[in-house]
């Protein structure tokens, strides 16, 4: 909400903290994102005033990335019938599957058409702390706006999300205030300090970022990127272990940390999976062994395992797939 809120602020054309968005004459403002992307982009819309049809829901490839072509052409068409695209969102490790969007490519097309380019990197956004993983998510270092949450990746108790804007200056402009109350001084109790309230919507705040700072004190950045490193190789794992099943289907390729698969013997009819790998996965839960959750992927229904826990085992993997295979040898029973 922050990022597209600058966004908002450093694209709209106009003087969007004077005028809001009910100013007369101004261009429909619109924003750019897969239809992979969190929910948090229709709240951020409409509590912006933007409203969901503000938002241009762009169809993904077949590994979920944002499909590039219509997404460019979104924004031509747009263009052509006098709306003004201001943001373009892409995600480094959708909710969904782990996908990373190309974002090179999204930030070079960002250049070129003059908008605002967001990163969600909520989830993935944090693999850029191992030198080995880096890699895929470069192009993330060029996004006006990045977000990502410290409690995925970084370990830390819920909750602490962080945003980061390239733009100190129309950071500032977008919330900047001079209320009395809050006159700086040069000395004295007013003195000195970072005027969080400046930089995003709250005002009086707690101090999150303390345990973030002692966590990186404690263990330092290469053991969190060592952890970051077992969780993606606890993932690749997993997906080899469903793949190699005759009775299990990994639904998407494995992404970041990510795991979707479902619990398909043979014998059982596509029609009857859903309902399978639902009753499944609350046993499964129900068990105690694991806590997947569940996605709906090409209108299938996925057992889904996002694996941004420390103290994961490679062992605890191997449970799983025992327990899905004998609980859904169970379910297939009653
Ligand atoms: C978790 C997640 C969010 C939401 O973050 P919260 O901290 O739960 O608000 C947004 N985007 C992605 C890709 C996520 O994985």
């Amino acid at each position: 909400m922050s990022g597209l809120a600058v966004a908002r602020h450093a694209k709209a054309g106009f003087d969007i903290r004077a005028e809001g968005l009910q100013g007369a004459g101004h261009p429909k403002l619109l924003v750019y994102a897969s239809t992979e992307t969190h929910g948090w982009i229709r709240k951020a819309a409409e509590l912006l005033g933007l409203g969901d049809e503000a938002i241009r829901r762009i169809p993904v490839d077949s590994a979920y990335r944002t499909d590039l072509r219509q997404l460019a052409s979104a924004i031509a068409e747009d263009r052509r019938a006098g709306l003004r695209p201001f943001c373009i969102i892409a995600t480094a490790g959708t909710v969904n599957t782990g996908a990373i969007d190309d974002l090179e490519s999204m930030a070079s097309l960002a250049e070129r058409e003059e908008l605002w380019f967001h990163v969600d990197g909520a989830f993935g956004a944090l693999v850029s702390l191992s030198p080995v993983l880096r890699p895929l998510v470069s192009g993330m270092e060029r996004a006006d706006s990045i977000a990502f949450d410290l409690h995925k990746w970084m370990y830390l108790p819920f909750e602490v999300a962080c945003t980061l804007v390239r733009d100190s200056r129309v950071r500032r402009e977008t919330f900047v205030q001079s209320p009395s109350y809050l006159a700086g001084e040069s000395r004295g109790l007013m003195a000195g300090g970072l005027p969080f309230a400046e930089r995003g919507i709250e005002l009086t705040r707690g101090f999150k970022a303390l345990k973030v700072w002692m966590s990186v004190k404690t263990h330092g950045i290469p053991a969190l990127a060592r952890l970051i490193e077992q969780n993606v190789r606890q993932a690749r794992y997993l997906g080899e272990m469903v793949a190699a099943h005759p009775d299990l289907e990994l639904l998407t390729p494995v992404s970041l940390s990510i795991v979707c698969f479902r619990y398909a013997p043979e014998a059982v009819a596509e029609h009857q999976l859903d309902a399978l790998n639902r009753e499944l996965l609350i046993r499964i839960q129900e068990s105690g062994i694991a806590v997947p959750s569940s996605t709906r992927l090409g209108g299938r229904y996925a057992l889904r395992v996002a694996i941004t826990n420390h103290r994961s085992r490679i062992e605890d993997f191997e449970d799983l797939v025992d327990a899905v295979l004998r609980l859904g040898a169970a379910v297939r029973e009653t």
